[in-house]
This record gives C-alpha cells, structure tokens and sequence, in this order.
C-alpha cells in the first residue's frame, strides 16, 4: 500500500522526515528573516551560481598561463609543457630537467651519463673442468 502525503507528513514511524523537517526550516527562516530576504537569499544564491564558475574559470585560465611553459627538451629536442620552475623529465628520452623562465634546462651538468652498476656474479670456468 502506497502512504498518502499525511500519512508520510506526521507519521513518526516514517524515516523519511525531509518534507517535515523542510516546511519546519522554511517556516523558522521566514521567521526569523521575513520574505523579502528569503528571495533575496535565492536570487544572491542563482547569481553566485552563475558567478562563481565564471570568475574561477578566468581565474584559472590566469593561472595557467602564468604557470604553463612550452619549451624543447635540450637533449633529445621534444617539445613538451611544463610547470615553470618544477623539476620534470622529458616524456621522450627521460632526462631530468629543470623549468626555468620558459626554458628546459638539464639538471645533470653537460655530458654526465646516469648509469646503474650491474653486479655480475663470476664463475671460473677451471671448476668446472675438473669436475667432469
Ligand atoms: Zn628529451
């Protein structure tokens, strides 16, 4: 059986209390503010709706440009973005580099080659013929 509205309104029993715990807001806000400040609450939050993703946008776009940098990688030559003045690597051949004012820089000096020590475990080859 479906509750009619009553039944949901001002039945206890109900866990859905939202339609009376609404009109009970409402009724306590008109109260205290009076109408004319319930509609402006509503239009000043509508503008703010429209507002706010606007501002932040621009504020946004504002702060890409000042943050964004293109510039080519000096190693491999690959033109890619970055944060200015954030240490990245280079999407292309790996290297570390730095942003500075529009421009990639090698954070190693020039000429340095990054390489893993391998350890590689000997076996004597003399142990072996004496075995057969
Ligand atoms: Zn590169």
């Amino acid at each position: 059986m479906k509750p009619d509205y009553r039944t949901i309104l001002i039945n206890p029993n109900y866990a859905n209390y939202g339609c009376l715990s609404l009109l009970l807001i409402l009724t306590l806000i008109v109260a205290i503010v009076g109408w004319d400040w319930v509609i402006n609450g509503v239009v000043i939050f509508l503008a703010l709706l429209i507002i706010v993703p606007v501002v932040g946008g621009l504020i946004f776009r504002w702060w890409l440009k000042a943050n964004i940098m293109e510039d080519s990688c000096p190693v491999c030559g690959y033109t890619f973005a970055g944060f200015n003045n954030k240490q990245c690597r280079c999407p292309s051949c790996g290297e570390t580099l730095m942003a500075n004012h529009g421009n990639f820089e090698r954070v190693t000096p020039e000429g340095t080659i990054d390489i893993d020590a391998v350890d590689v475990s000997v076996k004597n080859i003399d142990d072996n013929l004496d075995s057969k």
